[in-house]
């Protein structure tokens, strides 16, 4: 014998019906069914008892009275009167409880009670006449007494009850309804708490000492986490009854918490199943151990919580304490679900709801009203609006680490912990967070436990023109072969230009993103992007910097503060000031994220970690020559009789290699940006000012606007062709060298001879020579592709993966 429960979301439309009734055929064995009311209609008995205060209950009696006659024509077709008439007869002792509800002008207890009744009454007599089973009234199977505002079954009446009425041997499927009972005294109509059809179910099974307990819900069964909140959450196959428990205890709302005791304590197995996929296993529960392969098994929270704390010294060593405050608590009728006391017994901290927190703050003050007075006890506080967070899994045990890990990784996303309550049992691992950080929590938590999942990391663009276009082309190219070969997901969920900026928490398409930031994108300025992505308060979140802002690069130091890891292709942040620079690298370690800057220096050329991997091991560097600005040596490579220094810098700015502004690039300004950083990566502290510089464009241009710029640049050609042919002759070539040496840095143009590394260096490639400790002789060269959109994007792209590879 076995007893199925099917809740209000398998019984809510025609089709749903029609599965159950399938599922039920599918059965051979003897079978009690236990119904919920059509999915929704529970909230809507207890919103018309509302309505009904107020004068109107009719619109959502008339509502009520459609979805069940409209599901009757579907699923009864045809005959089937007298199931027509007795629904006919419930709706009429519906309205009537409206009718009194509306003369008394207050929905009693008792009167609400009968009316949520409804619910169940009706399912379950249009349910047995779909299934073909023999329908028991559970008023009169399950029988109560009240506990504070709860009512709680009165078990050996019940199970008697039980035994008595239902009778597989002679009708082979029973059905009843969920979640109603009456009181054993007075007989009034009471009922289970919401949720509460999988307790009923439970309690027949546990009765009738049934094989297993079936709930049929709409998920696959019970998963990692509450799939409405992770999306990534995936189904359980085995659960012990205790990891069930505690699952369930602290939300997920897939099985109702008093249900698993009564199958428990009969070593009865439950299997969670899907309705809308009756092939899919489903999770078993049973006593059984699971040596999967997680140490943990699920994640669950409340999100309605608030905490409570006693604080006072002269609790230290008084035996007793505890006893007070939960008997007072108890007493009052307020559940706590959470308790945390610190080893020297001078805070003791409980969860409860936030409803019933001020309730719970006046019991305790009442209650130590003395300790108060004298001083004792100091304060007993209050905060409201957190959430509870419970991690759950019988191997924890046996695995140490685990809570360092869960801390840690909570630690490196900035939650900020509250509370944390560990049961002996080892099972468990509870935590006490701001409700603003639950769904960031779970994600994160999510992700470092259930490896077998993918690794997450979410992305802000910001600055979609020329580099961050590209990026967001190879990211779109890339995306699936990383989530199937490296399991990882990068997610895009926002992005920006100078007028407008888009988020989307959900992940932006690559596909049309440029069409939807300019339909749906708000009015972009630093303040509104900063706020977008804090308030978004995602887990892994990276920024992308692709622009050249300095009002973009003065956000850094509040979104590294809020673990958000910045990629940076502006160099204006790594080149400011050195305690600046050297204020954003604290920050990150301190934070546990990452500020990356890799083409700063050479564009995608791996310059910048090769430094850090020298230094990291070991090495010193002594000396750096380099070629860092691919726009002056493509100037240099293209100027020639043909091509006078006026239109070598105009092609350089159209092959898009020179900055927005070539002046930049011209008066040095660029290369002495870089060679700063790469002395800071080089251990040297290094201000731009101290840069010597050895200029070759005359001052005078770089002073008025752009296009007095451009309109004069020309005056230099003449003597910049005679430079050329007199090198030419001297077979010579003219390089923008930029050099560290012992510790100081200059710029300046050098001419070369065939002979030197850096005359073959061709159209805008960069070249750089490091000379340490062990790369004495011969120093270390790296040379390449100095400058471009698509190897200055690979080069970002690069640094968002090794993000992912620290994580
Ligand atoms: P029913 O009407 O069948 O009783 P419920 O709505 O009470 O259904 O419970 C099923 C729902 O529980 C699922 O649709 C899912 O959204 C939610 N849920 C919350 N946490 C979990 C979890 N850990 N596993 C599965 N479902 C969960
Ligand atoms: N119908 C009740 C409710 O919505 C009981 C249940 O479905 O389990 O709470
Ligand atoms: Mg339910």
């Amino acid at each position: 014998m076995k007893v199925m429960k099917f809740g209000g979301t398998s019984v809510g439309t025609v089709e749903s019906i029609n599965s159950v009734r399938n599922i039920v055929a599918g059965e051979q064995g003897e079978l009690v069914v236990v119904v919920s009311a059509l999915g929704g209609i529970t909230n809507l008995l207890i919103k018309t008892a509302n309505d009904a205060v107020a004068g109107g209950y009719e619109e959502g009696l008339s509502e009520i009275r459609k979805r069940h006659e409209s599901v009757m024509s579907g699923v009864l077709p045809g005959g089937a009167d007298d199931v027509k008439t007795k629904i006919g007869g419930l709706l009429n002792e519906l309205a009537a409880e409206y009718e009194q509800i509306k003369e008394a002008g207050k929905v009693a207890v008792e009167a609400l009670d009968r009316v949520v009744s409804f619910g169940e009454r009706m399912s379950s007599v249009i349910m047995a006449a779909v299934v073909g089973a023999k329908h028991v009234d559970s008023l009169e199977l399950i029988k109560t007494h009240a506990n504070w505002d709860k009512n709680v079954p009165d078990m050996p009446l019940t199970n008697k009850l039980i035994e008595e009425n239902i009778d597989t041997k002679k009708n082979r499927v029973v059905l009843c309804g969920g979640f109603i009972s009456t009181d054993a005294d007075s007989g009034r109509i009471t009922n289970l708490g919401r949720g509460g059809s999988d307790y009923t179910a439970a309690i027949i099974a546990a009765a009738l000492s049934a094989e297993q307990l079936e709930i049929w819900t709409d998920v696959d069964g019970f998963m990692t986490a509450d799939p409405r909140v992770i999306s990534k959450a995936y189904v359980i196959d085995r659960l012990s009854f205790v990891e069930a428990m505690e699952l369930c205890n602290f939300g997920a709302k897939v099985v109702y918490p008093p249900t698993i005791f009564p199958v428990y304590h009969k070593n009865i197995p439950i299997l969670i199943k899907n309705t809308f996929n009756p092939s899919a296993p489903g999770t078993f529960i049973s006593r059984g151990k699971d040596d999967g392969a997680n140490s943990i098994k699920g994640i669950s929270s409340i999100d309605d919580a608030a905490l409570v704390t006693m604080l006072g010294m002269g609790m230290v060593g008084v035996t007793g304490v505890s006893k007070r405050l939960y008997g007072a608590l108890a007493d009052n009728g307020i559940s706590v679900f959470f308790i945390s006391q610190a080893a020297s017994e001078n805070t003791i901290s409980l969860g409860v709801k936030n409803a019933e927190a001020d309730k719970a703050v006046e019991i305790i003050s009442k209650e130590f009203a003395h300790e108060l007075a004298v001083g004792e006890i100091n304060e007993v506080k209050c905060e409201k609006d957190l959430a509870t967070v419970a991690v759950v899994g019988d191997r924890m045990k046996r695995i140490p680490g685990i809570s360092g890990k869960l801390f840690g990784t909570l630690g490196s996303n900035g939650i900020n912990v509250i509370a944390i309550a560990q049961g002996a049992s080892e099972t468990n691992i509870s935590f006490v967070i701001k409700k603003e950080n639950l769904r960031k929590t779970l994600n994160v938590i999510h992700e470092s436990f259930f490896l077998s999942e993918f690794l997450e990391l979410n992305v802000f663009v910001c600055g979609i023109g020329t580099v961050g276009g590209d990026l967001l082309r190879q990211i779109r190219n890339q995306q699936e072969t990383l989530k199937e070969e490296k399991r990882l997901k990068i997610k895009i969920v926002g992005i920006n230009n100078s007028r407008k900026v888009l988020f989307d928490r959900d992940g932006i398409d690559l596909s049309n993103y440029a069409e939807r930031l300019e339909k749906e994108g708000v009015a972009n300025t630093p303040e509104t992007l900063l706020n977008g992505v804090l308030t978004m308060n995602i887990f892994n979140s990276v920024f992308v910097d692709c622009t050249a802002n300095a009002s973009i690069a003065e956000l850094y130091k509040e979104l590294l503060s809020h673990n958000v890891s910045v990629v940076a292709a502006n160099k204006i942040a790594a080149s400011s000031e050195y305690d600046r620079y050297q204020e954003l690298k604290s920050i990150a370690r301190e934070k546990g994220v990452k500020f990356l800057f890799e083409t700063n220096v050479g564009a995608g050329l791996p310059i910048i970690n090769t430094i850090n991997a020298l230094i990291n091991s070991g090495d010193k560097i002594n000396k750096i020559q380099a070629v860092l600005s691919g726009t002056l040596n493509y100037i240099f490579n293209t100027i020639s009789a043909d091509i006078p220094l006026s239109k070598a810098i105009a092609m350089a700015k159209d092959a898009g290699f020179a900055e927005p502004d070539p002046r930049i690039d011209l008066s040095g300004k660029d290369v002495v940006r870089k060679l700063v950083i790469l002395a800071r990566e080089a251990g040297y502290r290094v201000e731009q000012d101290d840069v010597k510089k050895n200029l070759f464009i005359p001052q005078k241009f770089f002073e008025g606007s752009l296009d007095e710029f451009w309109n004069t640049i020309s005056e230099l050609d003449e003597e910049f062709e005679k430079q050329r042919q007199r090198l030419e002759k001297e077979d010579k070539k003219n390089r923008f060298v930029a050099t560290l040496e012992n510790g100081v840095c200059s710029v300046g143009l050098q001419e070369v001879d065939v002979r030197h590394p850096f005359y073959d260096l061709e159209g805008s490639n960069n070249i750089i020579m490091i000379t340490t400790e062990r790369y004495k002789e011969f120093p270390m060269i790296i040379k390449g592709y100095g400058a471009g959109a698509s190897v200055t994007a690979a080069g970002v792209f690069s640094d968002i993966i090794s993000i992912a590879n620290i994580r």
